[in-house]
């Protein structure tokens, strides 16, 4: 099969859909993998790396889409992207076409068979294509909640670790899934005195029972929730009602119960935020003040280190990848429901049921 890669051309996405590793083992495989040249500077893997694993470089994106039997991104395709998809290829990539009603029915006229990172499921009932990015996003959480806490930069002026003789900051992680998880042991790592909470019992349970003591775990009812966040220097935003918008758990009222300069980070953005005083920031802008509290609300905080974010999503997407393309992506489909899961649209049909419900669609 050949296996094309565009360079990402949505405003400052950096990432690359195919690693030099996952080429070099499509090109053991048997396959011809066409990158297009400059697809992996942002990422850090210049031309010369694709071709040492193997890979052929084109100089053009139209020179791809025309020759590849299956297009692997990043991000949904753009129009342009859209408009040089053709009948019978393949896109594998994220697409998140329920809130996309134009990306939709440009893939549906299409033809093409479009496979979305995002509904791949595991066996466990996770979605292991959207959970690097929330590792990533987890551990960045801290890391970027810590810098907005320095006085320069707005915020309260404390130091994540204390100093001995001194209390270190204290953090509220809201949501213990695969952001808060990773937020919370970052946070804990650097010295700080975490508490994660969460509405599931179950999970608040396997925390205790995996992270023994290094960071507290409460059950959040509205009240404990108000206290964490009235006592906090810094409070990620970390939940997810899946199929949803994100619940706001934090009011504007409430931000005057704050200590002044504490820092929200809220993770939960793409999903419209937990805060309600949340908007939607850029890497180039990230932080903004509301009444003495500072926010910090990135949409694609993954971008910030593309470098890290492409190796994990390229080991994730390499297993899929290669399975697609040694059987097909029918037999391969048919071999794992799991994949199959993964399939939005097909021959100008839209084939996923939640897609469908959302946008009117029939399915
Ligand atoms: P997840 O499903 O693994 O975890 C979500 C957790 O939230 C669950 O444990 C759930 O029980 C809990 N929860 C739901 N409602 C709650 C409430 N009212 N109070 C407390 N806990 C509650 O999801 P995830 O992968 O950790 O993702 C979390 C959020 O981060 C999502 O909105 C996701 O889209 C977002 N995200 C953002 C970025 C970014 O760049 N900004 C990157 C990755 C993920």
């Amino acid at each position: 099969m050949k296996i094309g890669c565009p360079t990402e051309i949505k405003p400052q996405e950096f990432r690359v859909g195919v690693t030099p590793a996952a080429a070099a083992e499509a090109v053991a495989h048997g396959h011809e993998v066409i990158v297009q040249s400059g697809a992996g500077t942002g990422a850090g893997f210049e031309d010369a790396v694709y071709t040492a694993a193997g890979a052929r470089i084109a100089d053009s994106a139209e020179a791809i889409f025309a020759e590849a039997d299956m297009i692997v991104k990043v991000k949904e395709p753009q129009a342009v992207e859209r408009g040089m998809l053709r009948e019978g290829q393949i896109l594998f990539t994220y697409l998140h076409l329920a809130p996309d009603p134009d990306q939709t029915h440009d893939l549906i006229a299409s033809g093409a068979t479009c496979i979305a990172y995002e509904t791949v499921t595991d066996d466990r009932g996770g979605l292991p294509l959207l959970a690097p990015m929330s590792e990533v996003a987890g551990k960045l959480a801290p890391q970027m909640g810590a810098w907005t806490l320095q006085k320069a930069n707005g915020g309260r002026g404390v130091l994540m670790g204390g100093v001995p003789g001194v209390l270190p900051a204290r953090v509220a992680v809201i949501g213990g899934g695969v952001v808060g998880t990773h937020a919370a042991r970052v946070a804990a790592g650097m010295g700080a005195d975490v508490t994660v909470l969460d509405r599931s019992l179950p999970r608040l349970k396997a925390l205790d029972d995996m992270f023994r003591g290094e960071f507290k775990t409460l059950y959040a009812s509205q009240s404990n929730t108000a206290e964490q966040v009235r006592a906090a220097d810094m409070v990620v935003g970390a939940v997810l009602i899946p199929g949803a918008a994100a619940p706001k758990l934090v009011s504007r009222a409430d931000l005057s119960d704050m200590k002044p300069g504490a820092v929200l980070v809220d993770v939960a953005i793409d999903q419209g935020g937990c805060f309600e005083t949340s908007r939607a920031t850029t890497h180039q802008d990230p932080v903004y003040d509301v009444d003495g509290i500072m926010h910090y609300c990135v949409a694609n905080m993954p971008g910030a280190v593309a470098r890290t974010s492409t190796l994990a999503l390229g080991n994730a997407t390499l297993p899929f990848m290669l399975a697609i393309a040694d059987k097909g992506w029918q037999q391969a489909c048919l071999d794992d429901p799991n994949l199959l899961n993964g399939l939005n649209v097909h021959a100008g049909k839209l084939t996923y049921f939640a897609v469908g419900r959302a946008l009117g669609i029939d399915v």
